[in-house]
This record gives structure tokens, sequence and C-alpha cells, in this order.
């Protein structure tokens, strides 16, 4: 029964690092040869067709039909050219991970000849059969059928022979059925109210865009024993294992050595990476053994999300060249760390200042508060929508456990800036300020970036921190598609930017002066956001106390979480900026608990599989030999020398049977349970009922095989275990 683990193990220790070569001395050579960029665009297209795609990247703007045609015959050619055969658009549809539709170039010509053709209208649109996406009823009702049409402000790319066109994914009736065209919208949003905020330090600003450096954690296992996983295949996860003796607790792995297998795979990745023109640049190890992590420098949010996607894809790819497998669930692994994905956020206007970053002069420096004390304060007010776009099925099993940041969601400031928050609170005052005050605070202000200089106050237990230029939104998981919890993120900056205009300009309308009408609201908007600040550890018991009292949720429950997008406070946020309509935030909410269902339906289906048929006939097979040699025992010693040493053994037969019983008839409950909930109507009410009567059971029935994992013969265990899955070299 275990010659497949051992097989595994056999094949696993005669694997050789896979030798890499580089297309050339330097990645500038290389980089972004894989992409229609602009210096591709320059080449391939007319001049006028050029400028038109540009002004429409930097607008935001779709393009007309006779650019299309000739940017669809430039792009062709470029492509062409580069080996490609087939086209795709290239979609975030509500799923995990981006999907495609492959159409070759050629089709008829005139004359009924065959020819290479691609219109402005097949890269414009295309119409693949939608109707298996999630969409929450949305496509029932109206028609079966979704479109995608091109993202114009993220370059086109070729994988192997096909040309991938980034698009978003609506259905026919315009609501939108991926991550994308929301995301999309709510960056716009933020550009327009960060604009006019920025606007009373700098006149000239147009434009204010959104930064995202993405850091993506992942595990690496060996090809061979992740196939004798089939929890690990199916699910992403070990549904079972008991813990290594030895995993992370003497911290040797992190940023130790990286082994010379995975080094070659991470040198290839980046190969691949930068062909793609994605930015990747830096790779160590991990915290928890066999974990990784690789980071880009950051770009402009849409397209460093569309590169992050891009990354999962060609990582597994990458990974299987070298026998590796990538695990980029949440928690493959009970009892060590998890993985996630921090998302290093910030604004930027079009003269190039980092709004989230310390200013070169007082008004600056005003600036840079203005928008810190904001963004708090947007955290504050959408505390359950950011975490409802982010606890998922998967990064349930980190969030408020015992390796990641709590499910509290709270802003990490350091000492130093909540100091000045503080300082600044007490001292701002309501009536009109004498220039000697003024001037003190002024002062105070210019000495921000002296304080972040020294501010070493480094935070890894916050799932929302403030990193001297940016903010780290650290609670997001690795699998989840960053534009989920972006978009919440944009909108409610974008809510929170606009309500703090109306305010200063109410106070200037007033009579009050600028600075001082931006001073006095900076203060209200510190005072009613400072229950989301905490500098502590969010690991401790102390902090739930605290912040319970302190009126922040925390809210563990992925139904729970996912009920609140339906909230008056963040439908005020998605449907009042117009990111989502409330109709496609219901349908929205539906699929994710669909999703959230259908996960731990598939875990619960493969729990019970492997319970059923691995691991109670693997220990019937064990308690049967025992049962053999306390028999031959029997035989061959008088009665009281068989009591005497066999006792134990007879003890153990009875364990045994006691975690096989317990595996049996919970794995029986577990099926009853499932069938009461699967005739559930309601996809929320279905999803509440599995987290309630179908889930506890996986961690239950784990358990008992946990325990007998201990006790049976390791010769006869069939899957690999932990310490095979996490220790290799
Ligand atoms: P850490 O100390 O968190 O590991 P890194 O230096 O590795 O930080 O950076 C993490 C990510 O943050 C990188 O992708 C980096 O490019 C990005 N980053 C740095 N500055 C900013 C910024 N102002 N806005 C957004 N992302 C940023
Ligand atoms: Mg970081």
């Amino acid at each position: 029964m275990a010659q497949l683990r051992f097989r595994a193990l056999s094949e696993m220790m005669n694997r050789e690092p896979k030798e890499v070569t580089f297309p050339s001395a330097k990645a500038t050579d290389y980089y972004g040869e894989l992409v229609f960029n602009k210096e591709a665009m320059s080449k391939y297209l007319s001049r006028d067709a050029y400028e038109a795609v540009k002004e429409a990247i930097d607008k935001g703007d779709a393009i007309d039909r006779k650019v299309a045609d000739n940017v669809a015959s430039g792009m062709k050619a470029w492509a062409m050219e580069r080996g490609a055969t087939h086209y795709t658009h290239w979609f975030q549809p509500l799923t995990d991970g981006t999907a495609e539709k492959h159409d070759g170039f050629i089709d008829y010509g005139d004359n009924g000849n065959m020819i290479e053709a691609f219109s402005g209208k097949l890269l414009a649109q295309q119409e693949p059969d939608a109707s298996s996406f999630p969409s929450g009823g949305i496509r029932q009702t109206f028609e079966a059928r979704g479109y995608t049409a091109w993202d114009v402000s993220s370059p086109a790319f070729i994988i192997g022979t096909t040309l991938c066109i980034p698009t978003v994914f609506i259905s026919y009736t315009g609501e939108a059925l991926d991550y994308k065209t929301p995301f999309l919208k709510a960056l716009a949003a933020v550009d327009k109210a960060a604009v006019g905020v920025a606007q009373y330090f700098d006149k000239d600003v147009r434009k204010v865009h959104t930064n995202l450096g993405w850091e993506q954690e992942y595990f690496l296992i060996d090809q061979a024993l992740y196939q004798a996983r089939p929890d690990l295949m199916v699910t992403g996860r070990t549904l079972m294992g008991h813990s290594s003796a030895k995993d992370q607790q003497l911290d040797d792995h992190y940023f130790g050595s990286i082994p010379e297998r995975v080094g070659k795979f991470m040198i290839e990745l980046e190969i691949e990476c930068h062909k793609l023109g994605i930015p990747v640049k830096t790779r160590h190890n991990e915290v928890a053994p066999n974990q990784f992590e690789v980071a880009p420098i950051f770009e402009e949010a849409n397209l460093a999300n569309d590169h992050n996607q891009l990354l999962m894809d060609v990582m597994k790819r990458v990974a299987r060249h070298h026998k590796f497998e990538v695990i980029l669930h949440e928690k493959p692994f009970a009892g060590i760390n998890g993985s996630g994905k921090h998302n290093n956020w910030s604004l930027q206007t079009d003269k190039g200042v980092v709004l989230l970053a310390p200013g070169k002069n007082p008004k600056g420096n005003l600036q840079f508060l203005t928008f810190v004390v904001n963004a708090i304060a947007a955290v504050y007010k959408s505390q359950d929508l950011l975490r409802a776009s982010i606890l998922t099925a998967s990064n349930s099993h980190r969030l408020g456990a015992n390796e990641a940041p709590p499910a509290i969601i709270s802003v990490f400031t350091g000492s130093q800036i909540a100091d000045m928050l503080d300082n600044l609170a007490e001292r701002i005052t309501d009536q009109k300020m004498t220039p000697d005050e003024k001037t003190a605070l002024k002062l105070g202000i210019g000495r921000i970036p002296e304080i972040l200089l020294d501010n070493t106050d480094r935070n890894r237990t916050s799932p929302f921190a403030f990193t001297g230029n940016r903010f780290e939104f650290r609670a997001v998981g690795s699998m989840t598609n960053c534009a989920a919890p972006l978009t919440a993120l944009s909108a409610a900056m974008a809510v929170q930017l606009e309500e703090f205009k109306k305010d200063v300009d109410a106070l200037i309308e007033s009579g009050v002066k600028k600075d001082e009408a931006i001073f006095q609201t900076i203060k209200k908007v510190i005072l009613e956001s400072n229950p989301i600040r905490f500098n502590g550890d969010g690991y401790s018991e102390k902090w739930k106390e605290e912040a319970a009292k302190r009126g922040l949720t925390n809210i563990t429950s992925v139904p729970e979480s996912l009920s609140r997008y339906l909230d008056k406070a963040s439908k005020d946020i998605l449907v009042e900026t117009g990111v989502m309509s409330a109709r496609e935030l219901e349908a929205r909410v539906e699929v994710e608990m669909e999703k959230f269902t259908k996960k731990i339906q598939i875990e619960a289906r493969v729990l019970g599989d492997l319970a059923i048929n691995h691991i109670v006939p693997t220990g019937i097979q064990y308690q049967t030999e025992l049962i053999h040699n306390v028999q031959g025992m029997r035989d061959i010693f008088d009665e009281k020398e068989f009591k005497e040493l066999a006792g134990a053994r007879k003890e153990l037969i009875k364990t045994i049977s006691g975690h096989i019983s317990a595996i049996k008839a919970k794995t029986a409950d577990m099926i009853e349970a499932r069938k009461k909930c699967n005739v559930i109507e309601s996809e929320t009410e279905k999803a509440y009922a599995y987290d309630k009567e179908v889930r506890p059971y996986l961690d239950e029935i784990r358990y008992h095989i946990d325990k007998l994992e201990l006790i049976v013969d390791n010769e006869m265990w069939p899957l690999p275990k932990y310490r095979e899955l996490l220790f290799f070299r």
C-alpha cells in the first residue's frame, strides 16, 4: 500500500539540479522581449496608431475601430515573427486564476484561400463560451453569453505560441464577471478623488495613479511526493499529516542559503518573468521549510496585478521543469507558517510625487500627512469590506490563526508617526491659529522625513502597516487576486478623500484659510479614526479584548465576513463610487459564497476518500499484524508472562480500533451533513451551513488520522509524511 510513497521518495532522492542557461549575459538584453510594449508598438504601428494607443493608455479610454485595425495588424506581425500562431483574450474570471480561449490566426481570405488574419474587431472583443464561469446568476437571467474586451492599459504578451491580450470580462448586459473590471473603476475613482486633494498642494496635478508591489510567498514540493498526496493535488493543502519533529522552530530556513535545485528554479523563473516584462527583483527563503518568496519592483497597480496573475501561472510551469510543484495555498501545512501576499500600496501623481512618502518641504510634508491620515481613516471605515475582500476558505486558515495576522483589521504606523498624529490632534485648534502656532505646527511637520529615516519600527503582526513610503496590506492571502483587496481599498480611499475635500472646501468657503482648513480637517480625521491605530502585538490575546473594546470587528467565519460586502458601509463605498452596481455586488457575493462551499465540499470528499480507502485499511493491516503477534505470544508464553509482555500491545490494538472506528463514524456523519447542506437552495445559507455543519469534521477526522500516523508502522504508511514533504535538498 505504501509503494507509491516509497517510489516517490526514491525518485526524489535521485534528482539532480537542472541546468539553466541565460539567454544573454544581461537581463536588459531580453527584458520585455515577449511584450508588445511601447517600444515594440513604435516599430510595428503607424505613427497615428501609436499616438492613439498611447493616449488611450494615459487617459484610460477605448480606441476607435480604425486604429484598432492598425494595432491588430501590427500586433499580429510582431507576434508571428516571434512564433505565435494563435491569439487569446486573457482574463480573470471569479475563479482562482486566469482564463483563455485560443483561436488561430488562420482564416479564409476573400478568394476562399487560407490567410493569416487578425482584425481590430478580434483584438477588441472576443466571445468565449462563458457559461461555465461563475457569475452569481447574472448571466443566467439575461443571456448565456459573456464577452471580453481589450484593456489597452496592459500590454499584450506571448506565452509559447499564443499572443495573449489582457481583457475585461463582462456579461452581455454589461455587468462585470471578473476581478479586473471593478478594479479599473476603483482605480479611476481614487485617481479622481486624489487629484482633487493633491491640487491643494500642486494645482498642476492632473492624474494620480496607484502603485502596487506584491510579495508572493509559496511552497515548493517535489513533484513525485506531490503526486503521492491526493489532498495536496486536489485541494492545494494537506488534509492530514502529523507535524514533523523539526520544522521551523530553529529559524534555520528563513533567509538561509537557497537549496541548489530551488536556486535553479528561481533563476529560470526570473528569466521567464523578465522576458515577459515582469520586474521581479527579490528572492529568498521564507520562514517555513521549503517556503520561499518572490517580489518585483512595484508598478502601476493594474499592470502589477496582471503581472502577479501571470507570474502564478509561469511559476507552475517553470517549477515542473525542475520537478517541483508550486503550492500557492495560504496554509498547505498545519502548524507551520502559511503564505501571504503583502500588497505594498501607494498613490503617485503625474509629477512623480509619491503621496504616501514624506515630502521635500513643509508643503510636501503636509500633503504626505493628509494622505496618510486619510488612508488610515479609509481603512477604519472599510474594515469589514477589506476583510471580506481577502477572507477566503483557504486564507481563513491563516488569518486569525497562530502564525498570521489576526482577523481584526488594524493599522500599524510605528510609534514616531503615532506620536506625531497624537501631538497634532492636541495642538490644532478650531480657532484661528496665531502665526506662532502655525510656525510651530509646520516645524513639527517639517521633521517628518528625519523621523521616518530612523523609523526602524517593523511590525510583522499587523495586517496593515505603514512602511515609510507606502502602506503594506499584509493580510492578503498568497492565492488571492490582488484586484479584490485593492478594489475595496481604492474605493474606500476615494470616498474618504472626497469627504475630506468636501470638509476642507466648506471651511475655506466659511472664510478659513486653506492651510488652516486642511489642518483642522486632518485633526478631525485623526480623531475619528483613532480606534484603528494599533502598534502592539497583533497576535496576542490581549489585543482581541482591546480591539473589542474599541469596537473593531473580529470575524473569522468566511460566510459571515462575505456577508459584510452587502452592509450599508460597504455599499456606500463600492456602489456610491460606481465601482460596482448593487446587482453586481450581490452577484459577486453569491459567487464567493458558492466558491467557499465548493472548496469545503471538495476537501470533505477528498478527506472522506483518503480516510476510508487509504487510512482505515492501513490501520487495519497494522492492527491485524499486531493481533497475529499477540496470538503467537499466547502460544509460546504461559499466562503470567503473556500478560506481562503482551499487555501494551493489546492496548495498542484497542487504541488503533478506537481511531479507526472514530474515523469511520465521523466520515459517515460528514457525508450525512453534506447531504443535508446540499439541498439548501440559497448559496449564502448553504455556505453558512457548510461552515457550521461540515467544516468541523475536517479537523475532527484529521485528529484521529494524525494519531494513527504516529502509531502505525512507518513502512506501511501510504502518504508522504510532513518531514518528507518539507525537507529535501
Ligand atoms: P520588505 O521589507 O517588505 O520585504 P521590499 O523592499 O522587499 O520590502 O519591498 C516590497 C515591495 O514594496 C517591492 O515590490 C517594492 O518595489 C515595493 N515598494 C517599495 N516602495 C513602494 C511604494 N512607494 N509603493 C508601492 N510599493 C512599493
Ligand atoms: Mg513586505
